[in-house]
């Protein structure tokens, strides 16, 4: 039987640089509060997870990965971007993954971190989605792509009301 459970990265504003790659059959929302009783005078906040199967062996293999990066036990000195591609790698197959918003406006009104979706809406394309067009989101390339797209699909209406018009 194969466990599935959770591989997250937390991050706290007063360890900019550094983050915290770990794994738990619970919602990570849990381990960020567990962290916070530790006195940390900032919140420590999920920003990436992703539903994996065994996650504690996908964990050990992204640690081993990101071990020339260790500052101390699991908190690594690398960007969220490339935690999150090695994550990926380690785990082979990710059921459910999720970015959330770090939008300093909306922590500080205490609204509840926004789940996006990671993986760029793009049929097939599976890198990270970076940027949100119209309800969306997708990786650099195809949110050009999909731009573009709406763009000559506007286009196409103004065209074609045009012509309706002068007709
Ligand atoms: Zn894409």
């Amino acid at each position: 039987m194969a466990i599935r459970g959770w591989v997250y990265i937390i991050e706290n504003d007063a360890m900019p640089g550094i983050l915290k790659v770990g794994f738990s059959t619970k919602d990570p929302a849990f381990r960020a509060k567990d962290l916070a009783g530790t006195g940390s005078p900032h919140p420590f906040r999920v920003v990436y997870d992703a539903l994996v199967f065994e996650p504690e062996s996908v964990e050990g293999i992204a640690h081993t990965k990101l071990r020339s990066k260790r500052e101390g036990k699991e908190w690594f000195r690398c960007s969220r971007i490339e935690a999150i591609e090695v994550i990926r790698a380690s785990a082979g197959t990710v059921i459910l993954e999720w970015l959330y918003t770090t939008d300093p406006a909306s922590i500080k009104n205490g609204a509840a971190l926004t789940p996006e979706r990671a993986q760029c809406g793009y049929y097939g394309c599976k890198k990270l989605a970076t940027s949100p067009v119209k309800g969306g989101a997708y990786c650099d390339e195809h949110s050009k792509t999909m731009r573009a797209q709406l763009e000559a699909a506007r286009k196409k209406k103004f065209d074609e009301v045009r012509l309706a018009r002068d007709r």
